[in-house]
């Protein structure tokens, strides 16, 4: 096959992961930059081009779309999709997980366990949203954060109330959460590919910190998932429709609960973590999986 890694950056360690199984394979593997791929929208014959060429005959994308450039990268995702190249994640799926609200409206409507999450535009009941959401301790996350920048634990409600304000004074949208105390500044990244949870770790805040996040010192370790554990990150990887998904769960005392859905989870951590190739099993998957015009929505959506 010959497989397209849409990536900025060909050094990264998942990009080059990705290569080496596709290589290990005997498959072809080009490193595309998806902000260097300029398209011409037509209904008869959609093209991409890429460093003055058209590009050709791929079978399959594999999209790693950095958060910042969501909005480009999926449209160029959408193109290929129009070609009929099968793509790993599909575009809708990549915008809808990028968007936390939209997200947890999706998994809160199939019965997924989630913190209480309230949201509003305005401040002007901000005191009501607190109490909706449970009170003080209480988590407040900017809607488009990522790598833990932007998620603050406010202790008291007046500490809410001045968090939500401040970021509503930036035009900021904001999400206002049940703290989940138990789970001790730890989170389960569960990797999954296609019906499978392929591996899983346990990512833990350093001494003092509630944010589990690798980038803020965290330190992952191999866990072992409970049946509903695993059941649920592959039930919110479906309802997402991604076939590759960091599902990040919360051990709470009513069970586990999803706190975001990843489209383009890293290799690094978990690969290092649980000793497992997951790149190769990327592979396998789209091996198995890629048909021409196999995309389901082909581009639209
Ligand atoms: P980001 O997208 O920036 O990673 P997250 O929503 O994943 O934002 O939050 C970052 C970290 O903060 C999580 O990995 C988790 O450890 C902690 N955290 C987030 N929400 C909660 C919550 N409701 N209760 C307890 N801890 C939380
Ligand atoms: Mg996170």
């Amino acid at each position: 096959m010959k497989l397209a890694v849409l990536s900025r950056n060909p050094d990264l360690y998942s990009t080059r992961r990705l290569v080496e199984a596709a290589e290990d394979a005997n498959h072809q593997a080009l490193v595309i930059d998806p902000l260097r791929c300029y398209m011409t929208i037509a209904s008869q014959r959609p093209t991409i081009h890429y460093k003055g060429e058209e590009l050709h005959d791929f079978d399959a994308v594999i999209p790693r779309i950095g958060a910042s450039i969501t909005f480009y990268g999926t449209a160029v995702v959408r193109q290929f999709e129009m070609m009929g190249v099968y793509s790993i994640n599909e575009s809708v799926a990549i915008s809808r997980s990028r968007d936390k609200l939209r997200s947890l409206q999706l998994l809160a409507r199939r019965g997924i366990g989630l913190p209480v999450t309230g949201f509003a535009h305005s401040t002007q009941y901000t005191g009501d949203l607190i109490q909706l959401a449970g009170g003080a301790p209480l988590v407040i996350k900017l809607l488009e954060g990522t790598q833990g920048i932007g998620v603050v634990l406010a202790e008291t409600n007046q500490a809410a109330e001045s968090v939500i304000e401040a970021f509503r004074g930036l035009k900021e949208n904001i999400l206002v959460q049940e703290y989940i105390k138990e789970a001790g500044g730890a989170d389960i990244r569960c990797f999954v590919i296609g019906d499978k949870v392929v591996a899983a770790m346990k990512r833990q805040g350093r001494d003092g910190e509630f944010r589990s996040n690798l980038h803020r010192g965290g330190s992952a370790s191999v866990v072992k998932l409970t049946p509903e554990e695993r059941s649920t990150a592959v039930r919110a990887a479906r309802i997402m429709g991604l076939n590759v998904a960091g599902v990040d769960l919360l051990r709470s005392n009513h069970g586990p609960v999803v706190m975001e859905v990843n489209s383009s989870p890293g290799l690094e951590g978990i690969e290092t973590a649980t000793g497992k190739n997951i790149a190769q099993q990327i592979i396998a998957f789209i091996q198995k999986q890629a048909r021409p015009g196999k995309t389901k929505t082909r581009g639209r959506g």
